[in-house]
């Protein structure tokens, strides 16, 4: 199956499986991801809001325009980016998703990363970064790139605030935007990476 194809199937799985899922009554209470499926980068959130949940498009919302509209204005097109969330259905008054929502839409988001493979993950907030990075605090190493081992397979993480914090607090908003600024150029420095190492892959098969 194509990586179209896959992402189908699996919110097809997902519109099947909603009657059975937290905070999901049926299929239209699911919020899909949306971007490329050849993207670079993976964005995830923590949960749809109200506008998300009627719109069923992750980030349209108050916070997701501020999202948007640095993501635009770091160079990054909104085409080359995947843009997801830990759990695909609104939590009531908007709050924060407990940890049994979060497993239960576990196997989803998982399968997004396996099938997009992004360069990057980008996580928005403390709910998303606790699912790559334990006992940390986001004041501290947002904007910090990580490499981490994820399902046996090494995967570069870098942890920013969430944009809902961003528009609370002005020392939020600047760290953000200044976070979003460095994107383009950890991007490069990735991708060289994974070069290089491809490179070392092909050395030790051709020598062995
Ligand atoms: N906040 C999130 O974390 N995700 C959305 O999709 C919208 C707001």
């Amino acid at each position: 199956m194509t990586k179209p194809e896959r992402l189908t199937a699996l919110y097809s799985q997902l519109a099947v499986d909603a009657p059975t899922l937290p905070l999901a009554e049926t299929a239209n209470d699911i919020v899909p991801g949306e971007g490329s499926v050849n993207a670079q980068i993976l964005f995830i959130g923590e949960a749809p809001g109200f506008h998300e949940s009627v719109e069923h498009r992750p980030f349209v919302g108050r916070s997701g325009q501020l999202f948007r509209k640095t993501l635009t204005e770091s160079g990054i097109p909104e085409t080359d980016v995947y843009i997801s969330n830990i759990v695909k259905a609104r939590p009531p008054e908007n709050r924060d998703p407990v940890p049994a929502e979060i497993a239960a839409y576990k196997p989803y988001l998982n399968q997004e990363i396996e099938i997009i493979q992004p360069a990057l993950v980008v996580t928005l907030g403390r709910l998303s970064m606790g699912k790559f990075l334990l006992e940390v605090k986001i004041s501290q190493v947002h904007g910090r790139l990580h490499k981490i081992v994820w399902q046996e397979r090494a995967l570069y993480v870098l942890p920013m605030y969430h944009p809902a914090a961003a528009l609370r607090a002005t020392n939020v908003k600047e760290a953000f935007i200044a976070d979003f600024k460095k994107l383009p150029k950890l991007l490069q420095w990735i991708e060289q990476q994974q070069e290089t190492a491809a490179l070392t892959q092909d050395l030790k098969e051709a020598l062995l």
